[in-house]
């Protein structure tokens, strides 16, 4: 498939440095959009769509601030907390408006598993279907996020 001048330009913006170190595609040498599609089918496969799963961070991180910096019960075999940082993210698509720069941290507490994202990662997943790329900082696989989170 040939890619539009717009998407070569979000492309090369989500691999730059720009707006988070290391950028949004970490290691990842496929497109944007074949990143989307497959992560949307991985989510399907486990049974939820990638707007369900971003529901359910943002539920985790609304009922996570509450605990100012202390590790919160979501549910059972799950703690939150919520590290508050100075700043704010952009959309990289772009969109208007900034997320703040606070890092949701999840524990399963059957595993001691953790597992992280950003209000920018809530974000580009309800609105993008955007997961991040393998490598970086950021990313999440929507069946282990699932598999945690529901
Ligand atoms: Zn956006």
């Amino acid at each position: 498939m040939k890619e539009s001048p717009q998407s070569k330009k979000l492309e090369a913006m989500l691999r730059s440095s720009k707006l988070v170190a290391g950028g949004f595609l970490g290691t990842d040498n496929r497109s944007v959009s074949e990143i989307i599609e497959t992560d949307r089918q991985t989510a399907a496969a486990a049974g939820y769509s990638t707007a369900e799963i971003a529901r359910r961070m943002q539920e985790i991180t609304d009922i996570a601030v509450t605990g100012l910096g202390n590790f919160v019960r979501i549910d059972e075999g799950l703690e939150a907390m919520v590290e508050e940082a100075k700043g704010s993210l952009v959309c990289p698509w772009p969109h208007p408006g900034t997320y703040a720069k606070r890092v949701t941290i999840l524990r399963d507490t059957k595993n001691q598993k953790l597992l992280q994202w950003s209000d920018l990662n809530i974000h580009m997943i309800a609105e993008h279907g955007f997961f991040e790329g393998r490598g970086s900082t950021f990313r999440l696989e929507p069946d282990e996020l699932a598999d945690v989170i529901f």
